[in-house]
């Protein structure tokens, strides 16, 4: 468990307390159900889109401390970008959790507290999950996403 420990750093711990818009959001033009069977992790996204910009955004559900403060997270960066903007940031935060390398850490800022993930493939799931959900439903689409 140690090393497990080693990513719950303060800022993820903040966010699994303390979930930013952590709530149905009213008036959402699309949502999004997220499952990760490995873990049981499952949320619902949230977006309300104005063109292409995401004017807000919130999620609801349940999972483990690493998927919830990620989701947490990913609603305070994305609000107010484009589509193609969250999903930049989708990518090279991707790349940071699978361990690849070529990471814009422009694109991360925050994010990079779950750095140590990339050690832990279980964990990589959890870690993505709402932003799977997330990047579904900035493409319209309406079913539930499992990231098997
Ligand atoms: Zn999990």
């Amino acid at each position: 468990m140690s090393e497990i420990n080693e990513l719950y750093q303060d800022l993820i711990l903040d966010h699994t307390k303390k979930p930013r818009n952590f709530e149905v959001l009213e008036g959402a033009s699309r949502h999004v159900e997220g499952y990760n069977p490995l873990c049981g992790d499952r949320y619902t996204i949230y977006v309300r889109m104005e063109g292409d910009v995401i004017r807000d955004v919130s999620f609801q559900g349940s999972g483990c401390a690493i998927s919830k403060s990620s989701a947490s997270m990913m609603t305070t960066i994305v609000k107010g970008k484009t589509k193609c903007e969250a999903e930049a940031i989708f990518e090279n935060f991707h790349k940071m959790i699978t361990g690849q390398s070529g990471v814009d850490k422009n694109k991360i800022g925050k994010l990079e507290v779950f750095h140590g993930v990339s050690e832990f493939p279980v964990r990589v799931k959890c870690a993505s999950l709402a932003w799977h959900t997330l990047k579904a439903a900035l493409g319209g689409e309406e079913k539930t996403i499992t990231t098997e």
